[in-house]
């Protein structure tokens, strides 16, 4: 570490001004990226994915704290020299140059366990959340840098304007828990809105991804109607499903809870 510059400097060397179209919101200040990193828990020995790099900043924090492997993946070419500078500090850090959203997780770490840490590019911050969601048998936990509208959305309990179809998908497969906001003026650019730091650890669950992502997507598609209208277009007998999960048909979908949307997947047919 003692030969690498800071940050800041590394991204002037390398003349890497942030690129909108990339979601590029970098993080200079090593306090922040170090409070991230160690949001995710221990470190040491674990195998850790980073998406979108960029300058390295939270890349750094990570890699101080010793983990047995970080793999980072990022798309933009101009920080890949970047990225070999810090490696040459750190060996355990492999760079992938490539789109996170063709990445195939399962196969990542040899089919080992691992963590992914992020400051999301937050065009496709949601994207990522639902390719993992599909895939978490290897994932301990993701801890992720995101719109705080989007946290809320994650986060929200049933009964809340901000619970839809993303916290019914999170949750049913994961715990969830909000941790700290981080304001725009510690990003270079600032963004126009406030960053949430969120912790997503999978859990076990028996629940069909498909048909759930299915149901809440129709029932939330609609939300000011009651069920046994939302969920019409789904073709089947409606009342008589939702009888048979104990749910009363003039219920709207934002009152249902996690157990109620299992109920309805299990008994889809
Ligand atoms: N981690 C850095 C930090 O905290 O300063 C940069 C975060 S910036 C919000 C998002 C990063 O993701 C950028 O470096 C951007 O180039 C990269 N990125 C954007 N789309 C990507 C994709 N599809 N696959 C991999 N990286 C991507």
């Amino acid at each position: 570490m003692q030969n690498l510059p800071s940050t800041n400097d590394l991204a002037k060397k390398y003349g890497l001004f942030a690129k909108k179209s990339l979601g590029q919101n970098f993080l200079f200040d090593h306090k922040i990226t170090d409070k991230i990193a160690e949001s995710s828990g221990e470190i040491s020995g674990k195998n850790i994915l980073e998406i979108g790099p960029g300058p390295g900043g939270l890349t750094r924090s990570i890699l101080q704290k010793n983990p047995k492997k970080l793999i980072v993946i990022e798309q933009d070419s101009r920080v890949i020299p970047l990225l070999e500078e810090i490696r040459a500090n750190f060996p355990n850090l492999e760079i992938i140059h490539g789109d996170a959203l063709k990445l195939d997780v399962g196969a990542i770490f040899g089919g080992e366990k691992f963590k992914i840490i992020a400051n999301l590019p937050y065009n496709i911050g949601t994207v990522l959340l639902f390719k993992w969601l599909e895939t978490p048998e290897n994932i301990e936990s993701m801890t992720l840098l995101l719109q705080k509208e989007v946290v809320q959305r994650i986060v929200a309990a049933p009964n809340n304007k901000n619970y839809g179809r993303l916290s019914v998908m999170v949750n049913s497969f994961c715990d969830s828990k909000s941790l700290f906001d981080i304001a725009p003026g510690s990003f270079v650019p600032a963004p126009k809105v406030t960053s949430s730091l969120v912790k997503i650890t999978p859990k076990i669950s028996d629940v069909d991804f498909e048909i759930l992502s299915k149901i809440a997507a129709t029932a939330f598609n609609q939300r000011r109607k009651m069920l046994r209208s939302s969920l019409k277009s789904l073709n089947l007998d409606v009342e008589n499903w939702l009888k048979k999960s104990n749910i009363k048909s003039d219920l709207r979908a934002e009152q249902l809870s996690l157990d109620d949307f299992a109920n309805l997947t299990k008994n889809f047919k």
